[in-house]
């Protein structure tokens, strides 16, 4: 945002170490595949949020000179809202949309009705900051949430967003957490008669009835910020807190990892750090607690496993090639009898097939298929 009229601008809240009773709890919990589905289970609805990079075309935001080139903010904003969207997209049960998703004008009241037209539960619009005259500070990151003057409940889902968000990019890109603000505006007022919020944004989002909030990530004229912001690197970490602060509200799980727990069911036995048992089946999980898909290489043996985590087991043709694999889906080498016809499978576990090959000082002949035409 840049605001050359933050005259009034008022520090309500800087978040200090309090928060780090809540982050405990919060990593300890998700240090457990088992108390994680609790957690996932309260995110059964599907959520809205709709995503603003702040300004675009003519209106460039706060801008700088910086190595010979101009940093736009509406450039950055852009940037770091399409590493969101595409966080967040990783996430089950929430759709993501864009108020712009190239260089163009949008007007603010345009930016709440596309919100209001998608039916968002979060309007969370990405800006950068640039110090006016009277700024009470020239670096970091803040949030501006609604001061709760008209659905207050709304003000508690940004402030609770805001409050891990900043956190987040403080800890992952080293930007000075400042908190969040809530402005008043000097005339607007709320359907209920209370003063209106100042931003557009956050007035527009609590007047329609849903949740919308601005970060401000960092100030393009702050030497030590924008040697930050202008790296794709930090854009995107920037994106990724802001996506996990709002996927971390609404209780949403990754597409491709700990809700796969909860499909399994609670009769699973871990049988050693990694492996997993269950019906059966193996199933490999990661440090992260995912579980392996694909194709997956563990101690230097090539492993498969299918597209729900379980591993591989048994004669199977994948693609165009013939495999062996264990029941932990390792591939087999070597010389192997399946259902009465030899195969030879190869160093990757690929059997031999439409060939003729000189295997120990005999030559063998291959079929299509793989069996060997003369064993
Ligand atoms: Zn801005």
């Amino acid at each position: 945002m840049f605001d050359k009229s933050s005259m009034k601008r008022q520090m309500v809240s800087i978040w200090t170490k309090g928060l780090s009773f809540f982050l405990s709890v919060s990593i300890s919990m998700s240090g457990c595949i088992f108390l994680q589905k609790e957690k996932t289970a309260a995110a059964a609805k599907r959520i809205v949020v709709t995503i603003d990079p702040g300004h675009g075309g003519s209106e460039k935001g706060a801008y700088v000179k910086y190595k010979g080139r101009l940093v736009c903010e509406k450039n950055l904003n852009l940037k770091i809202a399409r590493y969101m969207k595409k966080e967040l997209e990783s996430y089950k049960n929430v759709t993501v949309y864009l108020t712009r998703s190239d260089d163009r004008n949008v007007t603010l009241e345009g930016r709440v009705q596309i919100a209001k037209n998608h039916g968002s539960n979060l309007l969370f619009s990405i800006h950068n900051n640039a110090g006016g005259p009277s700024s009470s500070y020239r670096d970091g990151a803040c949030a501006l949430i609604s001061s709760g003057q008209y659905h207050k409940e709304l003000s508690t889902v940004a402030a609770t967003i805001g409050k891990v968000a900043l956190e987040r990019i403080s800890s992952s890109v080293g930007m000075v957490n400042r908190g969040y603000l809530k402005r008043l505006s000097a005339s607007q007022k709320y359907p209920n008669g209370k003063t209106a919020d100042y931003y557009a944004i956050v007035r527009g989002g609590t007047t329609a009835g849903f949740a919308s909030m601005i970060i401000e990530h960092g100030f393009v004229d702050n030497k030590k910020d924008l040697k930050k912001l202008v790296k794709s690197s930090v854009q995107k970490k920037l994106g990724v807190a802001d996506a996990r602060a709002v996927a971390n509200y609404y209780g949403l799980a990754k597409k491709n990892g700990r809700i796969r727990f909860k499909r399994l069911g609670s009769d699973i036995k871990m049988v050693t750090r990694h492996w997993m048992l269950k019906d059966g089946r193996y199933y490999f999980v990661t440090k992260k607690e995912k579980l392996l898909t694909g194709w997956k290489s563990i101690g230097g043996w090539r492993h498969h496993f299918e597209a729900n985590g379980a591993a591989t087991k048994g004669f199977h043709k994948i693609g165009s090639e013939y495999y062996s694999f264990d029941d932990h889906g390792k591939v087999f080498r070597g010389w192997k009898k399946i259902k009465k016809k030899w195969y030879f499978f190869r160093k990757n576990g690929k059997a031999l097939r439409n060939c003729t090959t000189v295997i120990r000082g005999k030559k063998y002949r291959f079929a299509k298929n793989g069996k060997c035409l003369n064993p």
